[in-house]
């Protein structure tokens, strides 16, 4: 069985034990043998990266864009590769899966171009002969800490601005996935990342993780994962003064009017709260639908979620993956559980055989449900979704703004005054008119409000405000 090791200090290194990834759709087929570091590993990658930093952070833009731009090429060339890598480890169907590893290749080509955009801005002082200049820096050494429902996306959002903007950065993936993380600290090896600049570091959270966030070596974290996991990393973070960027998750609200078209809005649905086996932080979970459309859009529903073919992820007839382990299994089927305890009318949610042993379960609608049982207030992040029946536009805006979340809000309506008034009104970081809340461009600001985010936003223009930290310099020539 073939090993892979971490990247630390520019050299594959022996760092502890080894973990098998296994592929969630057939439990037989062990993809490699991944290392799992220890503490004293992951403080090696720390030192190298501090030693590192100085020099890159005064490194040519041109030699970053360079070396960003050569990886980009290199995941788009090879997306087939990645996808059927990231189907394999993480069970998101082979389409899924490889739209994932583009887009993974589209954000480290445009940070190549961001790194070529930092500017700053000069300005009057109010003295007279002082002229004042504010540029910004890199923040230094970064901790990036992933989940794995996107095990390639999210590194890259990460990574790529990271570097773009002359920070070292020590990564370390979701313990689930460290395939698609080797395969970029790989190609950033290969495309020429100086010694100690960008370090892998698989391992457990409670090891790894904890070792990036106490270490007076890092300088800012980036996290997305569980809330749990966040807030504990935030009060961490205050006490030793770190930079924080938080994203967690959701339980998004897809408010469907009467005056929706029915196709669109059952479209939305089915994509935003199953596709990726419901296992992205933006999947629609809340489906808020007015009394005049009720019905027909659950009657609707019930019948496209039976329809959905539930299968090995590289299977092409496959539209919706397996659940990604055992631990998020019995999670979904906990929930499903708790949905009839509550009263809830549940449609699917059973779990399916297939030929190979694998996590399969059938998508899951909750019936009849209220915006405060605990299956619409705690995130489930798996393939079910509840429907809540309001009387109108204006009792689904507060049941939409109704919960902890705020990350994505979607509505369905042919009416201008209410998609209006929804995208001004809705409490959430995103919005989505006629589409499903899940799936966003990767040029434009990404993130939420209340307690799925914490800190600046990531991608597009908007990383930098992470990435970098300004200055402002007084010159009296
Ligand atoms: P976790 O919070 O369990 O893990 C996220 C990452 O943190 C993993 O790499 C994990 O390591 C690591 N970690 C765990 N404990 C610690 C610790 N004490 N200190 C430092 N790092 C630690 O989340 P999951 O990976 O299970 O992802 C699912 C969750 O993430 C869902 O709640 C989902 O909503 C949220 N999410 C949010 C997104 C967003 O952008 N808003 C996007 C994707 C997911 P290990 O793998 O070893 O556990």
């Amino acid at each position: 069985m073939e090993k892979f090791q971490n990247l630390i200090a520019g050299e594959w290194t022996d760092s502890g034990e080894f973990q098998s990834n296994v592929n969630p759709s057939d439990l037989s087929d062990v993809i490699g043998e991944y290392a799992r570091a220890d503490a004293k590993a992951a403080g090696l990658a720390m030192e190298a990266a501090a030693t590192a930093f100085p020099s890159w952070s005064i490194s040519s833009i041109q030699q970053r864009a360079d070396i960003l731009d050569k990886v980009g090429t290199a995941i788009l060339a090879r997306k087939e590769e990645f996808g059927r890598l990231l189907a394999r480890e993480e069970g998101k169907t082979l389409p899924e899966a490889v739209g994932e590893a583009g887009r993974a290749g589209q954000i480290f080509k445009y940070f190549a171009g961001e790194a070529l955009r930092i500017h700053g801005e000069k300005m009057s002082s109010v003295r007279p002969g002082v002229e004042v200049e504010i540029t910004r820096e890199p923040v230094g050494v970064v901790g990036i800490i992933t989940p794995w429902n996107f095990p390639i996306a999210i590194p890259a959002w990460k990574i790529a601005p990271a570097l773009a903007f002359g920070n070292c950065v020590v990564f370390k993936p979701a313990d689930l996935v460290p395939g698609c993380a080797w395969a970029i600290a790989d190609l950033l090896h290969q495309a020429g990342i100086p010694k100690g600049v960008f370090n892998l570091v698989m391992g457990r959270g409670s090891v790894v993780g904890e070792a990036i966030v106490e270490s007076p070596r890092i300088h800012a974290i980036s996290f997305t994962g569980s809330v749990a996991t966040g807030r504990k990393i935030a009060v961490r973070c205050a006490e030793l003064g770190k930079k924080l960027q938080l994203e967690m998750g959701g339980k998004n609200p897809l408010v469907v009017l009467d005056d929706a078209d029915l196709t669109v809005a059952v479209n939305a649905a089915v994509n935003g709260a199953y596709f990726s086996t419901g296992q992205r932080c933006t999947a629609s979970s809340r489906l808020v639908v007015t009394a005049g459309i009720h019905d027909a859009f659950t009657e609707a529903m019930k019948e496209a979620a039976a329809k959905l073919v539930v299968g090995h992820a590289l299977n092409p007839e496959t539209q919706i993956g397996p659940v990604v382990d055992d631990s998020q299994l019995r999670q979904d089927l906990y929930y499903t559980d708790l949905a009839r305890q509550e009263n809830a009318e549940v449609a699917g949610g059973r779990l399916l055989a297939r030929e190979t042993k694998g996590f399969y379960l059938e998508p899951a609608l909750f019936l009849n449900t209220t915006n405060a049982m605990r299956i619409n207030r705690e995130e489930i992040f798996g393939p079910s979704a509840s429907v809540i029946r309001v009387k109108d536009y204006e009792e689904a805006l507060a049941v939409a703004n109704d919960t902890e979340f705020g990350l994505c809000a979607g509505i369905c309506t042919q009416s201008l005054k209410y998609a209006s008034h929804f995208q001004r009104h809705a409490e959430a970081g995103m919005v989505m008119v006629n589409l499903p809340t899940a799936g966003v461009d990767y040029h434009v600001p990404f993130g939420g409000r209340k307690a799925s985010s914490y800190g600046p936003r990531e991608q597009g223009g908007y990383a930098r405000e992470f990435y970098t930290t300004v200055k402002t310099t007084y010159l009296a020539p």
